[in-house]
């Protein structure tokens, strides 16, 4: 299977993530039943890292 536009056909077929009830992001897994984005349904808290904010001259942005 090619990356291009034939391969766009399976992107039809099914979903796995849908709209997050608690981010209101699309990253709900369906069969996980967790927010991929946020990690609703798997913990009370929300998800969240240091690397997902960026560096600026070796400082942390909030
Ligand atoms: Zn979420």
């Amino acid at each position: 299977m090619s990356k291009g536009t034939p391969s766009f056909g399976k992107m039809a077929r099914s979903y796995t993530h849908i709209r997050c009830p608690r981010c209101g992001r699309h990253s709900y897994n369906v069969a996980k039943k967790y927010c991929a984005a946020c990690g609703w349904g798997r913990s009370s808290r929300l998800r969240r890292y240091s690397w997902m904010n960026k560096k600026v001259n070796r400082v942390r942005i909030r």
